[in-house]
Protein backbone atom coordinates (compact mmCIF):
# COMPACT_ATOMS: atom_id res chain seq x y z
CA UNK A 1 0.00 0.00 0.00
CA UNK A 2 0.90 3.68 -0.48
CA UNK A 3 2.52 6.01 2.19
CA UNK A 4 1.02 8.58 4.29
CA UNK A 5 2.14 11.63 5.08
CA UNK A 6 -0.39 13.69 7.55
CA UNK A 7 0.76 17.48 8.58
CA UNK A 8 -0.71 19.34 11.20
CA UNK A 9 -0.55 22.21 12.79
CA UNK A 10 -2.44 25.22 14.05
CA UNK A 11 -4.00 27.67 10.91
CA UNK A 12 -1.33 29.62 10.17
CA UNK A 13 1.74 27.79 11.56
CA UNK A 14 2.94 28.00 7.42
CA UNK A 15 1.96 24.67 7.09
CA UNK A 16 0.15 25.18 3.07
CA UNK A 17 3.87 26.83 2.55
CA UNK A 18 5.62 23.91 3.80
CA UNK A 19 3.45 21.07 2.42
CA UNK A 20 3.94 23.32 -1.47
CA UNK A 21 7.58 23.55 -0.77
CA UNK A 22 7.54 19.25 0.33
CA UNK A 23 5.85 18.24 -3.16
CA UNK A 24 8.37 20.22 -5.56
CA UNK A 25 10.20 17.18 -5.05
CA UNK A 26 8.96 15.19 -7.66
CA UNK A 27 11.14 11.78 -6.38
CA UNK A 28 8.73 11.42 -3.26
CA UNK A 29 5.75 11.00 -5.32
CA UNK A 30 3.86 12.71 -3.35
CA UNK A 31 -0.03 13.90 -3.94
CA UNK A 32 -2.03 15.64 -2.31
CA UNK A 33 -5.44 14.75 -0.18
CA UNK A 34 -8.20 17.29 -1.39
CA UNK A 35 -10.41 17.14 1.17
CA UNK A 36 -14.08 18.63 1.26
CA UNK A 37 -15.18 21.51 3.31
CA UNK A 38 -18.47 23.38 3.54
CA UNK A 39 -16.48 26.83 3.80
CA UNK A 40 -16.30 29.14 1.06
CA UNK A 41 -13.71 29.33 -1.39
CA UNK A 42 -10.74 31.90 0.18
CA UNK A 43 -8.65 34.08 -2.16
CA UNK A 44 -7.87 32.16 -5.43
CA UNK A 45 -8.43 28.85 -4.00
CA UNK A 46 -10.31 26.84 -6.71
CA UNK A 47 -12.97 23.91 -6.67
CA UNK A 48 -11.34 19.92 -6.79
CA UNK A 49 -7.88 21.51 -6.58
CA UNK A 50 -7.44 23.19 -3.25
CA UNK A 51 -11.16 21.10 -1.67
CA UNK A 52 -14.10 20.16 -2.86
CA UNK A 53 -16.51 22.93 -2.04
CA UNK A 54 -20.13 21.43 -0.74
CA UNK A 55 -23.18 23.26 0.70
CA UNK A 56 -23.96 21.83 4.59
CA UNK A 57 -26.47 19.73 3.26
CA UNK A 58 -24.55 17.84 0.58
CA UNK A 59 -21.85 17.80 3.32
CA UNK A 60 -24.46 15.89 5.49
CA UNK A 61 -25.42 13.27 2.67
CA UNK A 62 -22.12 12.17 2.17
CA UNK A 63 -21.28 11.71 6.52
CA UNK A 64 -25.24 9.76 6.65
CA UNK A 65 -23.89 7.54 3.81
CA UNK A 66 -20.38 6.85 5.70
CA UNK A 67 -18.54 8.26 2.86
CA UNK A 68 -15.77 9.97 4.92
CA UNK A 69 -12.11 8.46 6.30
CA UNK A 70 -12.49 11.08 8.77
CA UNK A 71 -14.29 14.52 9.30
CA UNK A 72 -14.72 17.15 12.19
CA UNK A 73 -16.22 20.40 12.87
CA UNK A 74 -13.25 22.28 12.90
CA UNK A 75 -14.89 25.81 12.92
CA UNK A 76 -18.45 26.47 14.03
CA UNK A 77 -20.42 25.62 10.65
CA UNK A 78 -17.25 24.95 8.95
CA UNK A 79 -17.07 20.93 8.48
CA UNK A 80 -13.94 19.56 6.64
CA UNK A 81 -13.58 15.72 5.90
CA UNK A 82 -11.57 13.39 3.30
CA UNK A 83 -13.34 11.27 1.23
CA UNK A 84 -12.66 7.44 0.63
CA UNK A 85 -13.20 8.14 -3.38
CA UNK A 86 -10.33 10.36 -2.58
CA UNK A 87 -7.40 8.45 -1.21
CA UNK A 88 -8.59 5.42 -3.48
CA UNK A 89 -8.10 7.69 -6.65
CA UNK A 90 -4.84 8.89 -5.08
CA UNK A 91 -4.11 4.95 -4.98
CA UNK A 92 -5.22 4.46 -8.09
CA UNK A 93 -2.56 6.80 -9.31
CA UNK A 94 0.16 4.97 -7.35
CA UNK A 95 1.57 8.33 -5.59
CA UNK A 96 2.13 8.17 -1.65
CA UNK A 97 -0.98 10.32 0.54
CA UNK A 98 -0.43 14.04 1.95
CA UNK A 99 -3.02 15.01 4.91
CA UNK A 100 -2.99 18.55 5.66
CA UNK A 101 -5.63 18.04 8.23
CA UNK A 102 -6.29 20.12 11.52
CA UNK A 103 -4.72 18.54 15.07
CA UNK A 104 -7.76 16.14 15.75
CA UNK A 105 -7.97 14.89 12.73
CA UNK A 106 -4.21 14.24 12.03
CA UNK A 107 -4.37 11.65 15.29
CA UNK A 108 -7.33 10.01 13.95
CA UNK A 109 -6.09 9.59 10.40
CA UNK A 110 -2.82 8.22 12.19
CA UNK A 111 -4.76 6.11 14.13
CA UNK A 112 -6.16 4.50 11.59
CA UNK A 113 -3.29 4.01 9.79
CA UNK A 114 -0.56 2.75 11.98
CA UNK A 115 2.52 2.70 10.58
CA UNK A 116 1.93 2.85 7.21
CA UNK A 117 1.36 6.55 8.35
CA UNK A 118 3.93 9.21 9.33
CA UNK A 119 2.37 12.02 11.74
CA UNK A 120 4.10 15.51 11.33
CA UNK A 121 2.86 19.06 13.69
CA UNK A 122 4.39 21.56 12.67
CA UNK A 123 4.57 24.18 14.99
CA UNK A 124 4.57 28.03 14.71
CA UNK A 125 7.36 29.95 16.55
CA UNK A 126 5.18 31.28 19.07
CA UNK A 127 1.06 32.16 19.29
CA UNK A 128 1.68 35.38 19.00
CA UNK A 129 4.00 34.98 15.69
CA UNK A 130 0.87 32.98 14.62
CA UNK A 131 -1.43 35.74 14.83
CA UNK A 132 1.13 37.96 12.55
CA UNK A 133 1.34 35.60 10.19
CA UNK A 134 -2.52 34.95 9.47
CA UNK A 135 -2.96 38.81 9.70
CA UNK A 136 -0.43 39.28 7.27
CA UNK A 137 -1.40 36.69 4.68
CA UNK A 138 -5.01 38.84 4.58
CA UNK A 139 -6.98 36.24 3.39
CA UNK A 140 -9.06 36.04 6.85
CA UNK A 141 -11.83 38.53 8.38
CA UNK A 142 -10.24 40.01 12.07
CA UNK A 143 -13.38 37.57 13.88
CA UNK A 144 -11.95 34.26 11.87
CA UNK A 145 -8.05 35.10 12.92
CA UNK A 146 -9.64 35.56 16.31
CA UNK A 147 -11.17 32.10 16.28
CA UNK A 148 -8.40 30.47 14.57
CA UNK A 149 -5.71 31.79 17.22
CA UNK A 150 -8.09 31.14 20.38
CA UNK A 151 -8.39 27.04 18.91
CA UNK A 152 -4.09 27.34 18.24
CA UNK A 153 -3.56 27.61 21.97
CA UNK A 154 -5.57 23.89 22.45
CA UNK A 155 -4.07 22.46 19.30
CA UNK A 156 -0.13 22.71 20.91
CA UNK A 157 -0.76 20.96 23.49
CA UNK A 158 -1.30 17.70 21.36
CA UNK A 159 1.71 17.97 19.57
CA UNK A 160 3.46 15.44 21.54
CA UNK A 161 1.13 12.93 20.48
CA UNK A 162 2.57 13.26 17.05
CA UNK A 163 5.07 11.39 15.11
CA UNK A 164 7.52 13.83 15.36
CA UNK A 165 7.74 17.77 15.78
CA UNK A 166 9.02 20.29 12.94
CA UNK A 167 9.31 24.34 14.07
CA UNK A 168 8.61 26.58 11.72
CA UNK A 169 10.23 29.44 12.57
CA UNK A 170 12.92 30.07 9.67
CA UNK A 171 10.93 28.77 6.48
CA UNK A 172 14.59 27.23 4.47
CA UNK A 173 15.55 25.32 7.82
CA UNK A 174 11.63 23.85 8.52
CA UNK A 175 11.77 23.54 4.65
CA UNK A 176 15.01 21.12 4.88
CA UNK A 177 14.05 19.19 8.01
CA UNK A 178 10.64 18.37 6.77
CA UNK A 179 12.34 17.07 3.67
CA UNK A 180 14.61 15.37 5.83
CA UNK A 181 12.49 13.72 7.73
CA UNK A 182 9.41 12.43 4.79
CA UNK A 183 12.34 11.57 2.27
CA UNK A 184 13.68 9.26 5.39
CA UNK A 185 9.95 7.51 6.01
CA UNK A 186 9.28 7.40 2.22
CA UNK A 187 12.54 5.60 1.36
P1 LIG B 1 -1.40 27.37 7.25
O1 LIG B 1 -1.53 26.54 6.02
O2 LIG B 1 -0.77 26.62 8.38
O3 LIG B 1 -2.66 28.05 7.67
P2 LIG B 1 0.20 29.20 5.58
O4 LIG B 1 1.13 28.28 4.87
O5 LIG B 1 -0.94 29.78 4.79
O6 LIG B 1 -0.35 28.53 6.95
O7 LIG B 1 1.10 30.35 6.22
C1 LIG B 1 0.50 31.47 6.90
C2 LIG B 1 1.23 32.74 6.46
O8 LIG B 1 2.54 32.75 7.06
C3 LIG B 1 1.43 32.86 4.96
O9 LIG B 1 1.27 34.21 4.58
C4 LIG B 1 2.88 32.38 4.75
O10 LIG B 1 3.47 33.00 3.62
C5 LIG B 1 3.55 32.84 6.05
N1 LIG B 1 4.68 31.97 6.49
C6 LIG B 1 4.77 30.62 6.40
N2 LIG B 1 5.93 30.18 6.96
C7 LIG B 1 6.56 31.28 7.43
C8 LIG B 1 7.82 31.49 8.12
N3 LIG B 1 8.64 30.48 8.45
N4 LIG B 1 8.15 32.75 8.46
C9 LIG B 1 7.31 33.79 8.14
N5 LIG B 1 6.13 33.67 7.49
C10 LIG B 1 5.75 32.42 7.14
P1 LIG C 1 -8.52 26.25 6.22
O1 LIG C 1 -9.91 26.82 6.37
O2 LIG C 1 -7.46 27.19 6.77
O3 LIG C 1 -8.22 25.79 4.82
O4 LIG C 1 -8.44 24.95 7.11
C1 LIG C 1 -8.82 24.99 8.45
C2 LIG C 1 -8.35 23.75 9.15
O5 LIG C 1 -9.05 22.59 8.67
C3 LIG C 1 -6.87 23.45 8.93
O6 LIG C 1 -6.29 23.12 10.19
C4 LIG C 1 -6.88 22.27 8.00
O7 LIG C 1 -5.72 21.46 8.18
C5 LIG C 1 -8.12 21.54 8.47
N1 LIG C 1 -8.60 20.56 7.50
C6 LIG C 1 -8.60 20.63 6.15
N2 LIG C 1 -9.09 19.51 5.62
C7 LIG C 1 -9.41 18.69 6.64
C8 LIG C 1 -9.95 17.36 6.73
O8 LIG C 1 -10.24 16.68 5.74
N3 LIG C 1 -10.13 16.85 7.98
C9 LIG C 1 -9.83 17.55 9.10
N4 LIG C 1 -10.03 16.95 10.27
N5 LIG C 1 -9.31 18.79 9.06
C10 LIG C 1 -9.11 19.35 7.86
Amino acid sequence: MNKIVIISAPSGSGKSTLISRLMEDKELRLEFSISATTRPPRGQEVDGKDYYFLTPETFRDFISANMFVEYEQVYQDRYYGTLYRELNRISDNGNNIIFDVDVKGGINLKGKFGSNALSIFIQPPSVEELRRRLEKRGTDSEEEIAKRVAKAEEEMSHASQFDCIVVNDDLDIATAELRGIVGGFLK
